[in-house]
């Protein structure tokens, strides 16, 4: 069903090098710029698969395409102006040159600002929301016929969270993909004080079980080994929409379901949050034998002054009680978190509780950031917002920490077996092949194209910064 209609009717008429551009009879090709997370990465790709399909093909740059859109991030204010800084210099350069080359805004802060970003940017011909990537292909099409000038679309749409399921998989006999994404929600309701995903995701929104494993088969059956499921915070899944069985909740039922899929090898997942991780799911990961040993679980703070202020929903304590439970259950668990560092009103003491912290769990790596205020959200009003040196030095600090704890786990390594997927070259290194240990660490290897797909086992022989090196001596090639 069609939602609201799009804001096109005050727009100026096409110009004339558009509908030059429009009687072209070869299908116009596309190139998709992502910024942000792992989500945007997800949803450039159903996109540029929904175009593909309709016929448009993908450029290899921008240079070269007709289309050109920004799918862009509006979780630090670095990242937004970034996208907009782009956008002008496509503007200045490319339709200096290509005046008919359309130019396009998608994703979250597409979202937040809409019809603002065409009034500041004259050459922008597309504003795509979060619930309406999959309307891109058919802007599009009505913009090169010449029926549209300008599209803003950022209404809600009902059922929206199931529309992004199309999958490139590099279709080519040398560059196929082994794992996939699959995006199981969308949005989120913890309004953490920090966060503006829920004002430009909207609320939790789930697909349902059948929808989802059916992706997930067709994905296997085109040769996919390994699965991320993937939502802004997972562990709420279908929470509104299933009721909790035998004590499971939706969350892990669908975990169960996903793992019935004959061929799939690998389940994983991203992001959890830690208050729904309750009994239920650590459970899974004894009777599961397909979810790995990998836990990217958020922590943000070990100050409870802090949690409670960036409204997190779970205390120091009960972070600490996950993680030992989860290593209870999987001994080798690989456990990485987020941190913001200088969050308004943090202290040295709370600051220290969160080096403490870091040290007490022995992370295997952590993304730090350093607080950014995001206008609209609840901190960046909150008294005691930090000097910019405070933050760098607190970020210097931990991640003296992180890294220390990270290079002895990886130092460890040296000298076991591990088994690993295949996944294909190395991208800063084609020469190399790249794989995943279950617990998600990096590992290279001299290998060749016929290894991709292949769980095989390698002996460590060499640690580099979070990067392990297997030795091809004695790669078992059953
Ligand atoms: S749980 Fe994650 S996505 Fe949701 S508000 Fe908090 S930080 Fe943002």
């Amino acid at each position: 069903m069609r939602g609201p209609q799009p804001e096109i009717s005050d727009f100026p008429t096409l110009p004339p090098s558009r509908k030059f551009t429009a009687i072209l009879s070869v299908m116009p090709s596309v190139y998709i710029k992502t910024y942000g997370c792992q989500m945007n990465e997800r949803d450039s790709e159903a996109v540029a698969a929904q175009l593909v399909a309709k016929g448009y093909s993908l450029a290899p740059s921008e240079s070269t395409a007709d289309v050109i859109l920004l799918n862009t991030c509006s979780v630090r204010d670095a990242a937004e102006q970034k996208a907009v800084g782009k956008m002008q210099t496509l503007a200045a350069e490319v339709r200096r040159h290509r005046p008919g080359v359309v130019l396009g805004f998608m994703g979250c802060m597409a979202q937040s600002r809409g019809r603002q970003l065409i009034d500041k940017l004259p050459d922008v011909d597309l504003v795509i929301g979060t619930q309406k990537f999959h309307r891109t292909a058919d802007y599009l099409d009505d913009i090169f016929a010449g029926k549209l000038a300008k599209v803003v679309d950022v209404a809600a749409e009902a059922g929206s969270e199931a529309t992004i399921r199309e999958h490139l998989l590099n279709g080519s006999a040398t560059d196929k993909s082994v794992t996939a994404f699959v995006s199981i929600m969308q949005g989120c309701n913890q309004y953490c004080t920090f966060c503006i995903v829920p004002y430009t995701r909207g609320g939790e929104r789930s697909r349902s079980i059948p929808d989802i494993v059916a992706e997930c088969r067709e994905l296997v059956s085109r040769g996919v080994k390994e699965i991320t499921l993937l939502g802004q915070i997972v562990t709420s899944y279908g929470k509104r929409d299933l009721p909790v069985n035998d004590g499971k909740s939706a969350f892990v039922q669908l975990l169960e379901a996903v793992h019935e899929i004959d061929g799939l090898e690998r389940i994983r997942f991203t992001s959890p949050h830690p208050k729904g991780y309750g009994d239920d799911l650590v459970e899974a990961y004894c009777r599961l034998p397909k979810l790995v040993e990998s836990a990217h679980l958020p922590v943000q703070s070990g100050s409870d002054r802090m949690l409670k202020l960036m409204h997190r929903g779970y205390t120091r304590e009960r972070y600490l009680g996950i993680i030992e439970k989860l290593r209870r259950a999987r001994p080798q668990m690989g456990v990485t978190t987020d941190i913001i560092v200088g969050f308004p009103g943090e202290t040295e003491a709370d600051f220290e509780e969160t080096l403490s912290l870091a040290r007490q769990v022995e992370f295997d790596n952590a993304f730090v950031f350093k607080y950014s205020p995001r206008k609209d959200t609840p901190a960046a009003a909150m008294p005691g917002q930090l000097p910019q040196e405070v933050k760098e030095e607190r970020n210097a600090r931990l991640l003296e920490v992180i890294n220390e704890i990270g290079a002895r786990h990886y130092a460890a390594y040296v000298g076991r077996q591990v088994e690993i997927l295949v996944e294909g070259p190395s991208k800063r290194n084609p020469a190399r092949m790249m794989g995943r240990t279950r617990s998600n660490k990096i590992v290279l290897f001299e290998g060749s194209e016929r290894h991709r797909g292949q769980i095989m086992d390698l002996k460590i022989n060499r640690a580099g910064s979070f990067t392990l090196y297997g030795d091809p001596a004695i790669i078992n090639m059953e």
